[in-house]
């Protein structure tokens, strides 16, 4: 057994955590304030090879591996979340289900200006009445002679408005009451096709989140992605894929709470003494380091599984709801070490745990990663 990251690993990281603490990092609490979306740090990691990174160099990608993404995303998240967010799902959401179920022509037209950055990658799955029910879909796919007719709303869809196409689940027929569900790629500038981006959210304020609108959406059948009716089972696949991007996000999140409270409790006197003199402070500390080190040991477990074509199912699930409910955790205890400094924006770990709380409920919440463990070991 090797717990050792690789030489390439390495590397990555070096380069990322650079690049974070220089680019990423300085803007990050002005672009929470602002709402501003991180597209100049895009072009950047686009020049760097970073936007198709886990994905072939026959398609513009860098040929990586799922511990590399997962290392990508920790450090972005590390610096600015609203960053890491928008990363992991360009790849994991927005790429993946292109590159496990395109065809070559579609890998080609729609997987290669994801690679190289031209198109922010992006995945249409829930609905204003279909959210950890994704089944429950409404959005009618009708087929009129060589087309689908698309209709129907998607909510919370990270990254459309950067998109320039992305693959969307809708119902393609019903047969005896079951509905059958299929994904279909849908270019953003498609007629009837409205990205609306007003949402006023709690955290991950510099990253996109749109409302889809699809009326009379017109595409041509063969922008089916995988086999008619395998929509379901193709988004089960990459949410799993997804679920270890979130873990990474949280351990990012978490580091970056936890760095500031050591730092922090170092520099605060009270009673004579730095907080970081007072047992409580330190056994606060200890527990945080801890979680963290547990949340990032499963991340790589599960990315690591993924690499060896095993199955992760179960520990993707279990990486995303330990690392996330832990970032939470990590970046509430952050501000009570920094007391009623740590309510203050300047400090940032209020940033933290409200850009954290999403990550207990994005891609499944707490309670459907809960379910789906539950299934894996047997219940
Ligand atoms: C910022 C942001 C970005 C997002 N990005 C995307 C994206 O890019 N693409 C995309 O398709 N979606 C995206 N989502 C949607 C996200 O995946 C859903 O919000 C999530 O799956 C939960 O669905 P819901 O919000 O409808 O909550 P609901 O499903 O209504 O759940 C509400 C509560 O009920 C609980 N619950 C539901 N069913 C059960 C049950 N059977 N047993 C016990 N408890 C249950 C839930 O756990 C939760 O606590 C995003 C959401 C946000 C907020």
């Amino acid at each position: 057994m090797n717990f050792d990251l690789t030489q390439e690993h390495n590397m990555i990281r070096k380069t990322i955590r650079e690049f974070s603490d220089e680019v990423v990092a300085p803007g990050a609490i002005e672009r929470d304030k602002t709402k501003a979306f991180p597209k100049e740090i895009f072009k950047q990691l686009a020049d760097m090879g970073m936007m198709g990174l886990p994905f072939s160099e026959e398609y513009g990608g860098s040929g990586a591996d799922t511990v590399s993404f997962a290392i990508v995303t920790e450090e972005l998240s590390r610096a600015c979340a609203s960053t890491g967010i928008t990363y992991s799902a360009h790849i994991s959401l927005g790429g993946a289900p292109l590159n496990l179920f395109g065809t070559e022509e579609q890998k080609q037209k729609y997987l290669v200006p994801v690679c190289t950055g031209e198109s922010f990658g992006a995945f249409g799955l829930t609905e204003p009445n279909a959210g950890s029910d994704a089944g429950g879909t409404q959005t009618t796919a009708k087929v009129d002679g060589n087309d689908f007719v698309i209709n129907g709303n998607k909510a919370f869809i990270t990254n459309a408005s950067y998109a320039k196409h992305l693959a969307l689940t809708a119902i393609t027929d019903v047969k005896d009451g079951k509905k059958e569900i299929s994904a279909i790629i849908v270019p953003t500038d498609s007629e009837g096709f409205s990205i609306i981006d007003n949402y006023e959210k709690m955290g991950l304020n510099a990253s996109n989140t749109t409302e889809l609108v699809l009326e009379n959406v017109r595409v041509p059948q063969e922008n089916l992605l995988g086999e008619k009716g395998n929509g379901f089972k193709q988004f089960l696949v990459t949410l799993d894929g997804g679920r270890i991007g979130i873990g990474a996000m949280a351990v990012g999140i978490a580091q970056a709470a936890f760095d500031r409270a050591l730092r922090y409790s170092k520099e605060r006197k009270q009673f004579g003494k730095t907080l970081s003199e007072f047992q409580v402070t330190q056994f606060k500390l200890a527990d945080m380091a801890m979680k963290i080190e547990l949340a990032r040991t499963m991340v790589h477990k599960a990315a690591w599984l993924k690499d060896q074509g095993r199955a992760f199912g179960k520990e993707a699930s279990m990486c995303k709801l330990y690392a996330s409910e832990i970032a939470m955790e990590v970046a509430d205890q952050a501000i009570q070490i920094h007391g009623g400094y740590g309510y203050m924006k300047e400090y940032e770990v209020e940033r933290y745990m409200r850009d954290a709380k999403l990550l207990e409920i994005g891609e499944g919440t707490s309670e459907v990663q809960r379910m789906v463990i539950a299934r894996h070991i047997g219940c």
